[in-house]
């Protein structure tokens, strides 16, 4: 899944891999599990995450690498905020060849950064499975609480305002390359992301 920060990534590959009964990687997620449990890669990352920067890719593609050879992955997996800069997908695109496989579709959702910014504010997050609501227009049953695990929400550190500008900052200077580069690989796929989230999430099954 390509996109802003906030564009909705998360909340669609995880429709699209319950659909599918194949994983969710998301990389800002196996960051957050890392800081939680207080690991030293969780102590790296966080020192970036919290001002809005990317973790480096030294870092961040070994990592992938090591999750998509996981038994779970087997069937494929779907990688949301993954690659974010061109190392990272030159990376990927590699790795993958050397198996004799690659990246099916590169799925981008667009949504304007004047969308993102209100976006975020409302977000809330489980910290224990990842889940992602929205205050309006996503909310859980219960207030405050996961509807898949029954965790309570909390506001992620980087939907601060400042720190969602300096992300969309560093999405269109490092992470929207991207978009030319699975282009030029002819899987790129585009859909609106302003719709709601059903919709969106039609759309982008029509396109797999
Ligand atoms: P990303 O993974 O791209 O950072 P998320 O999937 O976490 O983005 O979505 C960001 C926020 O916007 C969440 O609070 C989510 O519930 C909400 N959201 C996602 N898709 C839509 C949509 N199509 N319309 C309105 N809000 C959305
Ligand atoms: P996300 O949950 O995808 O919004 O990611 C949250 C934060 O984790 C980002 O702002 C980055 O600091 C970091 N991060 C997640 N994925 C990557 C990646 N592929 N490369 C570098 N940093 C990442």
């Amino acid at each position: 899944m390509l996109g802003a920060p906030g564009a909705g990534k998360g909340t669609q590959a995880q429709r699209i891999a319950e659909a599918c009964g194949i994983p969710h990687i998301s990389t800002g997620d196996i960051f957050r599990a890392n800081i939680k449990a207080g690991t030293e890669l969780g102590k790296k990352a966080k020192e970036y995450m919290d001002r809005g920067a990317l973790v480096p890719d030294e870092v961040t593609i070994g990592m992938l690498l090591d999750r998509i050879h996981e038994k779970d992955c087997e069937k494929g997996y779907i990688l949301d905020g993954f690659p974010r800069t061109i190392p990272q997908a030159e990376n990927l695109t590699k790795a993958l060849a050397e198996e004799g496989t690659r990246v099916d579709a590169a799925i981008d959702i667009e949504v304007p950064d004047e969308n993102i910014v209100k976006r975020m504010g409302g977000r809330r997050a489980c910290p224990k499975c990842g889940a992602t609501y929205h205050v309006q227009f996503n909310p859980p049953k219960k207030e405050g609480i996961c509807d898949v695990c029954g965790s309570s929400l909390v506001v992620r550190e980087d939907d601060r305002p400042e720190t969602v500008k300096k992300r969309l900052s560093v999405y269109h200077e490092q992470t929207e390359p991207l978009i030319a580069y699975y282009r030029k690989a002819g899987v790129l796929k585009t859909v609106d992301g302003t719709k709601d989230m059903d919709q969106v999430f039609e759309d982008i099954q029509a396109l797999l």
